[in-house]
C-alpha cells in the first residue's frame, strides 16, 4: 500500500508492481484524470524541473516516457545548452551536454508518470480517502494496513489491510507522530531555516519569445538572492513565472508588486516579457519555510511492514530542484531491496537512501549557509565551498566545460566533488586570471 500518489508514491507504486501483485495507492485527491494542479500538492502551482539524473530514473522505470512527453507538447530539452541560466546577472556559457531534463510544470509531468503506472497490473488508485493512521498487531510491532477515511461527511474510518505499508505522502506526513503513538521514537530532524517563497503567475505569451530555450532562469544567489524559473507550457500559449525570494524577502502576490518584484531582477528580460502580457491568473504563493531531513535511519526501533519515502524523509529546499529525482532514486534503491532474498529491512533500506539523500542535501544546505541571514554553524569546509562557487559561476560566464561541470552537480549526475578536480579548478583559475588582466587593462587604459 503506498500512502500518497504524487511523484515519489507513483515512482514506488511502479517498483512495488513487480514484486507485489496488488498495490493500491491512496490519496486524498482526485488523481486520475486530472490535469491541473491539485489541492494534495499545493507546491505544484509552481515551477519545477526534472533535473538530468531524475530524467535518466524515470526513463529507467518507464521507458519510452520522454518520448510520449516529448509527442504531447511537454518540453523537454538539454539539461544546459536548452536551459538559459542566469546566475548573479549574468549567463552562464552553454553547451548541449546530452543530459535531459523535463521543464514543463508539474501536473503535467505527474500526468504523464501518473497514466503509465495506472496502466500497470496490478495497480490501483484508492482516490478521495484522507489516511488518518496506521492499523497494526496487539504489541505494535508489525503495521498491518493504514485507516482510512472516505473525505465526505458522514463517512466513518476504516481499515485497509496491506503487507507493507509505503508512506510518500510528501513533507506534511505524520509518520513522526504515528510512531510516537505507537510508543517508537520520532526520527531526530535537522531543518535549515530558509524561510522562501515562490509567487507563480501564468501569462498568454507565444514559446517563440523564449527563441530555442526551453526555459530561461535568473537563479537566486547570495549576492543576488531573487529569483526567476520561467517556462513555456505544452498548451504553446502560456508560460509559467515563478519568482522565488527567501528570509522573508517574499514575491508579492498584487498585480504591482509582482511586477515591481521581476523588474527588480538583476536582468530586464523577463520584465520585458511579461509587463504587456496578458495575465491569466492572479498571483498565487507558496511558503516553505525550512528544509527538513528526517533521521528515519538512527531508529533503533521501527516496526516490521513500514518505510517511509520521498518528502516524507527529506524536504529540500526547492530552488535547488532536487526532490522529485532524490523520489526516484529512493524508488531505485526500494527495487533493489524488494529484491533482497532474505526480506526487507528497513534498517538497511533507511540507511542506503540516506547515503543517496546527504549529497544533494550538502550541496543545498552548503549553498543556503550562503546567505548570512540563514541560521546554521559554518565550518572551514562550508566556507570555503561558498567562496568557491562563485568563483566557478563566474568562470562559466566564459567557460561552456565549467557550466557542463556545475550543471552535473545540480543535475545530479556528478559529484560535488567534481568541481573541485584539478582540471575543473584549473578552468576556473585561468578565467578568473582572464578576468583580473581585463580589469588590470581597464584600470591602465583609465
Ligand atoms: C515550490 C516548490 C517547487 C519545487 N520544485 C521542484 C523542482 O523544480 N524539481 C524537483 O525535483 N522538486 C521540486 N520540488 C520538490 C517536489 O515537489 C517534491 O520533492 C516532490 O513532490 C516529492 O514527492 P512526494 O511524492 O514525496 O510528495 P508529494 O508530491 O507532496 O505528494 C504527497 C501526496 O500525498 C497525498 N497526501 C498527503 N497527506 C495525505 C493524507 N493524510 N491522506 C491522503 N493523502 C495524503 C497528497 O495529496 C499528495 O498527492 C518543489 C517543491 C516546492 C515546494
Amino acid at each position: 500500500m503506498v500512502l500518497g500518489g504524487g511523484m515519489g508514491g507513483l515512482l514506488a507504486a511502479r517498483v512495488l508492481s513487480d514484486t507485489y501483485a496488488d498495490v493500491v495507492i491512496v490519496d486524498r485527491d482526485q488523481l486520475t484524470g486530472t490535469t491541473s494542479a491539485r489541492n494534495g500538492v499545493p507546491h505544484g502551482r509552481h515551477a519545477h524541473c526534472l533535473v538530468a539524473r531524475g530524467h535518466q530514473i524515470l526513463e529507467e522505470l518507464l521507458s519510452g516516457v520522454t518520448k510520449e512527453m516529448s509527442d504531447a507538447g511537454v518540453t523537454l530539452g538539454d539539461f544546459n545548452g536548452g536551459i538559459q541560466w542566469n546566475f548573479n546577472g549574468h549567463r552562464l556559457a552553454s553547451s548541449d551536454s546530452g543530459l535531459l531534463c523535463v521543464s514543463s510544470g508539474r501536473p503535467v509531468l505527474e500526468q504523464h508518470v501518473r497514466e503509465r503506472v495506472q496502466a500497470l497490473r496490478g495497480v490501483r488508485f484508492l482516490e478521495l480517502h484522507d489516511i488518518v493512521g496506521l492499523a497494526t498487531t496487539p504489541d505494535n510491532g508489525q503495521v498491518t494496513g493504514v485507516r482510512i477515511q472516505r473525505n465526505e461527511t458522514g463517512s466513518q474510518p476504516e481499515v485497509l489491510l496491506a503487507d507493507l505499508v509505503v508512506d510518500i505522502t510528501g513533507r506534511g506526513s505524520r509518520m513522526p507522530a504515528w510512531l510516537r503513538e505507537l510508543g517508537y521514537e520520532a526520527p531526530p530532524e535537522d531543518k535549515i531555516k530558509v524561510d522562501l517563497a515562490y509567487t507563480t503567475r501564468h501569462y498568454r505569451l507565444k514559446p517563440d519569445r523564449f527563441g530555442s530555450a526551453i526555459a530561461i532562469n535568473q537563479a537566486a544567489t547570495p549576492a543576488s538572492p531573487r529569483g526567476v524559473f520561467c517556462y513555456p507550457l505544452p498548451d504553446g500559449e502560456t508560460i509559467e513565472l515563478s519568482l522565488t525570494g527567501v528570509l522573508g524577502d517574499h514575491p508579492p502576490t498584487d498585480h504591482e508588486g509582482f511586477l515591481a518584484y521581476i523588474k527588480s531582477l538583476p536582468l530586464p528580460f523577463h520584465y520585458e516579457y511579461v509587463k504587456d502580457a496578458e495575465p491569466v491568473d492572479e498571483p498565487v504563493r507558496f511558503k516553505f519555510p525550512a528544509s527538513v531531513w528526517r533521521h528515519y535511519e538512527q531508529l533503533t526501533r521501527f516496526p516490521d511492514g513500514l518505510l517511509v519515502m520521498g518528502d516524507a524523509v527529506c524536504s529540500f529546499n526547492p530552488v535547488y530542484a532536487q526532490g522529485m529525482t532524490v523520489a526516484g532514486m529512493a524508488a531505485l534503491t526500494l527495487r533493489k531491496h524488494l529484491q533482497n532474498p532474505s526480506g526487507l529491512n528497513a534498517t538497511a533500506f533507511f540507511g542506503e537512501i540516506a547515503g543517496q539523500i546527504a549529497g544533494p542535501w550538502q550541496f543545498s544546505a552548503i549553498a543556503d549557509l550562503g546567505y548570512p541571514g540563514v541560521e546554521g554553524e559554518r565550518n572551514d569546509q562550508i566556507n570555503l565551498v561558498n567562496q568557491y562557487i562563485p568563483k566557478v559561476l563566474a568562470a562559466a560566464t566564459q567557460d561552456p566545460v565549467v557550466t557542463d561541470a556545475f550543471l552535473r552537480v545540480a543535475g545530479l549526475v556528478a559529484d560535488p566533488m567534481s568541481l573541485m578536480s584539478p582540471p575543473i579548478a584549473g578552468r576556473v583559475g585561468a578565467v578568473l586570471r582572464q578576468f583580473a588582466r581585463m580589469r588590470a587593462a581597464a584600470a591602465a587604459s583609465a
